[in-house]
Order: C-alpha cells, then structure tokens, then sequence
C-alpha cells in the first residue's frame, strides 16, 4: 500500500512537471514551500483559489494532538479567511470581499488515517467596482505564512490565460502589462 501512494505520488509528481512545462494546466502535486493560487477574473468577479500543504500553514500534517496544535489549525482558518488582509487589490477598483471559504483535512476526522499529508484550501471572490482599474494584486502570504516560499499562479482573465510564479522577494501579481 505505502508503494502504491508513493507510486502515485511519483506519477502525480511527473504528470505535474509535465503541466508545468506547458503552463496550462494548474499545480495539483503536494510539495512543501510550495502553494497554488488560481485567479479567475470575469467581469466584475475575482475569485481566488488557494491551495497549500498544511506544512506550509501551520508546521504539521496530521490531526491536531494537543490544544497547541488545534489552536494553531484554528488560528491559520482565522487568518486565511481574512481576504482582504491576504490580498491587497488596486484600490482604485474598488473590491469587495463577498465570500471566503477555507477549509483543512486537518480538522476532519477521517483524515486520521487515511493520509500522510494534508492541505489547506481556500477560497475567495471579490465583487470589484472598477476592474478596468485593477492593475495588480499584492500577496502577503509570504509575510503571514513563512513556510509558503513560493506560489505558483495560474491566472484567468479577459487578456488572457498566464502562468506565474511569485515569492516573498517578488509577491506583487501584475495583472496587465
Ligand atoms: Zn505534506
């Protein structure tokens, strides 16, 4: 069984590099330091998709053992659901949070033991007033979550479809040229 995961794992690790050299296809292999943002703009929605290894967010993978550790777990939702204090959007477009929805195998019980790894998903969507006017977005996962040393971001919008990566020394999404 635990060759079988690790086989998997490999195949999901080599399909992955595969849909990295083409830049198409979203980031879907679980790997540390390592966190996807999907940004789908259309109309006068922004929706964010963000999906990290738990590792990332609060230095473990496995149910919480202790009141230290689901406090950690219930600290990071916390945090992640706070939108508008993890993406700074062009003011001048005038966005609105509308929906934040982050959820972790972390807190469901079946996670116990059926895996060895565990993520965050998050998601958002902003209603923007003026998204003529939205030019960029500034990511401070960085700086709240130190472990997320880079974001690979597959980003939709009227212009286009683009592939890109960020870090903490380059956490600001151009989103027109
Ligand atoms: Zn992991």
């Amino acid at each position: 069984m635990k060759n079988l995961v690790w086989l998997t794992g490999l195949i999901l690790m080599l399909c992955n590099a595969n849909a990295y050299a083409n830049d198409h296809r979203p980031h879907t292999a679980h790997q540390h330091g390592m966190a996807q943002l999907n940004i789908a703009q259309d109309g006068h929605t922004l929706q964010i998709e963000l999906s990290s290894p738990a590792m990332n967010i609060v230095g473990f993978e496995h149910t919480p053992r202790d009141i230290t550790q689901h406090r950690a777990i219930k600290q990071a939702v916390a945090t992640l659901q706070n939108g508008i204090r993890l993406f700074t959007l062009t003011p001048a477009a005038v966005c609105k949070l509308t929906t934040a929805d982050v959820d972790t195998a972390l807190l469901q019980e079946a996670t116990k033991h059926t895996t060895d790894h565990a993520d965050f998903e998050a998601r958002y969507v902003f209603a923007c007033q003026s998204v003529a006017a939205l030019n960029a977005i500034e990511i401070k996962l960085f700086a709240l979550f130190p472990g997320i040393q880079e974001l690979a971001v597959q980003l939709l919008t009227e212009q286009g479809q683009r592939a890109v990566h960020l870090t903490a020394a380059q956490a600001r999404l151009q989103l027109k040229k």
